[in-house]
C-alpha cells in the first residue's frame, strides 16, 4: 500500500476540499485550475465566489491517492473514478441548494459527504 499515506490535518492548512469530490487543494489552485473531477460541471476556474461556495475548509483526514485503478481507499471512498490527488476522507461543509439544484439539470445527483449528522 505504497501508494496510501494518512497525512494529519496540519499538513493541510490553508487548503480546502470541494464537498462533492473531497480533492484537497488551496484556494488558489481552484481558482487557476478548477477541482479535477467537478470541473466540467461546477466551472470552478476564475470564480473565486464559486469556489468558496463549493469548497469547505473543515475537513477530516486526507489521503492521497496516486493509482485510483487499485487503490482500495479509492474504492471504499468512492473516489477511483477520481484524478489522482489529494482526497479528504469527510467534510461538514455542504453545497448551496442553488449550485444542488444547478448540478441537477446536469444529471448530477449530489451525495453530501458530510458525516457528521450520522447519529
Ligand atoms: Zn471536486
Amino acid at each position: 500500500m505504497t501508494q496510501r499515506r494518512l497525512l494529519s490535518n496540519n499538513n493541510f492548512k490553508g487548503k480546502k476540499t470541494t464537498t462533492t469530490t473531497l480533492l484537497v487543494l488551496t484556494i488558489d489552485q481552484f481558482v487557476f485550475d478548477g477541482c479535477d473531477n467537478c470541473e466540467p460541471y461546477l466551472q470552478l476556474k476564475g470564480n473565486k465566489d464559486l469556489v468558496y461556495d463549493c469548497t469547505s475548509s473543515n475537513f477530516d483526514g486526507v489521503v492521497s491517492m496516486m493509482s485510483p485503478d487499485d487503490s482500495w481507499v479509492a474504492k471504499w471512498q468512492r473516489i477511483n473514478r477520481f484524478k489522482p490527488g489529494c482526497y479528504a476522507i469527510s467534510t461538514t461543509g455542504r453545497l448551496p441548494p442553488s449550485i444542488v439544484r444547478e448540478l441537477k439539470t446536469h444529471g448530477i445527483t449530489y451525495r453530501s459527504r458530510d458525516t457528521s449528522q450520522k447519529t
